[in-house]
């Protein structure tokens, strides 16, 4: 019902609530005048068919018009607000609660249906210098592009998040540590490409990215997992910065 509303719109819904309402007004008369046509008590049927037309042509429309108004307003407030609760508004990435209850959800499905999944934790270099240099202006400029890049290269089942300040995570579902490193490969080369102009600067960024892959017969939590990427994430920074290390046990974990 719901879906057939906001599907339809204000007036489409206004005119179908009008034509049954007539329809439903005028089927009760025909019944009633049916039913008292048996005592010999009705004369005049189109009068009663007049009466029963006009009154909810007349009263249905504004009515409905304003009711409808009102529950499309609330729906898409629920929308705005759910987008809100979901979504990081300034890179369009799942939030950092968002992205923890998919990627458990995640994690749950490939425990059950036995899919390993890859884990990428992304911080961008030197952001401070970034900020201090340009401003904090160009730094949000710098993370809504890396949020555009972000979506464009992650499919539809991959979860992107940001979570918090200039740190990104990625989930990929179905893919190992290669297919996770050919994905930061083309993460790096689209952000090395990204000029983001602020007030006749040119800014530029790189990224750090950890990757930790889980097959399927070594599924670890999400959170846990985070924490080997993230582990790999600042062996990348040690190692110069602009580059991807993949986990390894060395490294110890959470
Ligand atoms: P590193 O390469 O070691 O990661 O250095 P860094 O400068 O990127 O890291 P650091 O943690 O020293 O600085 C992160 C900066 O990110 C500090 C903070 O002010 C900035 N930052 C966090 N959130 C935002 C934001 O939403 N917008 C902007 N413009 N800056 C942010
Ligand atoms: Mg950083
Ligand atoms: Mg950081």
């Amino acid at each position: 019902m719901r879906k057939l509303i906001v599907r339809l719109g204000q007036t489409k819904s206004v005119i179908v609530i009008t034509l049954f309402s007539w329809l439903a007004s005028v089927l009760v008369t025909l019944g009633v005048v049916f039913i008292f046509s048996r005592f010999g008590r009705i004369q005049d049927i189109a009068s009663h068919l007049t009466i029963a037309s006009l009154v909810p042509l007349i009263l249905t429309p504004p009515i409905s018009w304003f009711i409808i108004g009102l529950f499309l307003r609330i729906d898409q407030l629920e929308v705005k607000m759910r987008d809100a609760a979901t979504y990081d508004s300034l890179t369009g990435l799942l939030n950092r609660r968002a992205f923890m209850e998919q990627g458990n959800y995640l994690f749950n499905l490939a425990n059950r249906e036995h899919f390993g999944f890859s884990v990428l934790v992304v911080d961008l270099d030197q952001f401070k210098t970034i900020n201090d240099k340009f401003g904090h202006a160009a730094g949000d400029k710098v993370l809504e592009s890396f949020g555009k890049n972000a979506l464009e290269f992650s499919r539809k089942s991959d979860l992107a998040g940001r979570l918090g300040g200039e740190e990104f995570a990625f989930i990929l579902p179905n893919s190992s540590a290669d297919q996770a490193w050919t994905f930061a490969e083309r993460l790096h080369e689209a952000v090395r490409k990204t000029i983001v102009e602020h007030e006749n600067s040119e800014v530029f960024c790189t990224l750090s990215i950890g990757i930790a892959a889980f097959p399927e017969d070594r599924l670890i939590d999400i959170e846990k997992s985070l924490g080997m990427a993230d582990k790999a994430m600042y062996r990348a920074k040690e190692n110069g910065r602009n580059q991807s290390v993949v986990y390894s046990e060395s490294m110890g974990t959470g």
